[in-house]
């Protein structure tokens, strides 16, 4: 079956007792069980309940995975992953990475034993330089954020594996619907499902996607061990979020290329980052890895940091939030916002301008998203 077929069938059977197209939202935190022995399908509900499991199901699925794992959080179900190292391991990670993983990597693990090697994991040969016998980890994210830097996934995950380590991908900016890190040999995906896949802004979640059985069962002792799980409210927005992901992602994805083409051409938009784009050095690599080139986009302007303040204050329709991949646009300053975890010297080391500004683009028409951004930038 077809990926959007799959979003709306698998996992997501109608609820045999009532006849309920919709499957219903299990509150229970406790099961029955059947006798004192114990062995039903579920008992307590941090180490699994209906309503999650259906979620995981569908997800797994979309993935090419043989289990996903829900969490309260994209950051919790980063860490989940990170707890299968020990002090003395080495993490390979990117430089064009989601702030709050840069400082869970740098901040928390760091303090704890942890060794964090950070290089541009575009650069392949940089990849392969940087992992040793240490390294139990390379985490990566393609596209990068907020650079939009594209990172050769194969390459990187024979490359981990020719040191016994694991390849990890960020995959909340491309979703299942356009690229699919496991089928390219990765051994675990995470999702911040907050962005896309719940869609609406309105949830935070997180998942975590194997194809081993085995990392998926050391995986889920780790997850019941800690307690980070998501709830069944969000389990039930996310199954939900899943049946409409292609056809949002694809559609937001067509009006970031023409907003992109747009921007490159406007005479006070000095550069412009997006996968799609022909000049874009990782262009020929995005489009074997992508479908399409993703939600989101990013620009510098003419001037300085106050120019661009100026642009992502005066927009009506892009709203000023951190956050991406949405129904609604939106429209921030990394340097300050999303990336404000990062150290100021660490953040220009990897190239984030001051006044870099980043959309994440909605559902909303085209036409009335550049009228906004025109009417926003500053005159030639
Ligand atoms: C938001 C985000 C995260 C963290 O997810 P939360 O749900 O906010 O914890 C991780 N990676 C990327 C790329 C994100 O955009």
């Amino acid at each position: 079956m077809q990926f959007r077929t799959r979003a709306i069938h698998v996992g997501q059977e109608h609820d045999p007792a009532t006849g309920a197209v919709v499957p219903p939202i299990h509150l229970a935190s406790t099961f029955v069980q059947p006798d004192a022995s114990m062995t039903s399908a579920y008992d307590y509900a941090r180490t699994g309940s209906p309503t999650r499991h259906a979620f995981e199901k569908t997800l797994a699925d979309l993935d090419g995975g043989v289990r996903a794992l829900a969490f309260a959080s994209g950051m919790a179900a980063t860490h989940c992953a990170t707890l299968l190292l020990a002090p003395g391991d080495e993490i390979v990670t990117g430089t064009d990475i989601y702030g709050g993983t840069w400082r869970l990597f740098n901040r928390v693990l760091a303090e704890r034993g942890i060794a964090v090697k950070a290089v541009n994991t575009a650069d392949t040969a940089a990849v392969a330089r940087a992992v040793g016998p240490k390294t139990k980890l390379v985490w990566v994210e393609s596209p990068g954020n907020p650079l939009l830097t594209i990172t050769d996934l194969a390459a990187c995950a024979e490359i981990a594996h020719a040191v016994g380590a694991l390849l990890a991908c960020d995959a909340t900016l491309t979703t299942p619907a356009l690229s699919r890190p496991l089928e390219l040999s990765a051994d675990i995906v995470m999702h911040s499902a907050t962005k896309s896949i719940g869609g609406h802004s309105d949830l935070l979640g997180g998942a975590l996607v194997v194809r081993d059985t085995d990392l998926g069962t050391r995986l889920h002792w780790l997850q019941n061990a800690t307690g980070a799980v998501m709830g069944p409210l969000e389990a039930f927005l996310c199954s939900r979020g899943l049946k409409t992901l292609e056809l949002r992602v694809l559609a937001q994805s067509a009006t970031a290329q023409r907003l992109a083409e747009w921007l490159v051409a406007h005479p006070t938009v000095t550069t412009v980052h997006y996968p799609g784009l022909a000049s874009h050095p990782g262009h020929a690599l995005a489009m074997r890895q992508m479908s399409a080139g993703g939600t989101i986009v990013s620009f510098e302007v003419n001037g300085g940091v106050d120019d661009a303040r100026r642009v992502v204050e005066s927009t009506k329709l892009f709203q000023l939030a951190v956050s991406l991949g949405a129904v609604e646009s939106l429209i921030e300053i990394p340097a300050v916002m999303s990336h404000g975890s990062y150290a100021p010297e660490a953040r220009r080391a990897v190239g984030i301008a001051d006044g870099l500004i980043r959309l994440s683009v909605g559902l909303e028409a085209f036409e009335d998203l550049r009228d906004d951004l025109a009417s926003a930038l500053p005159r030639a």
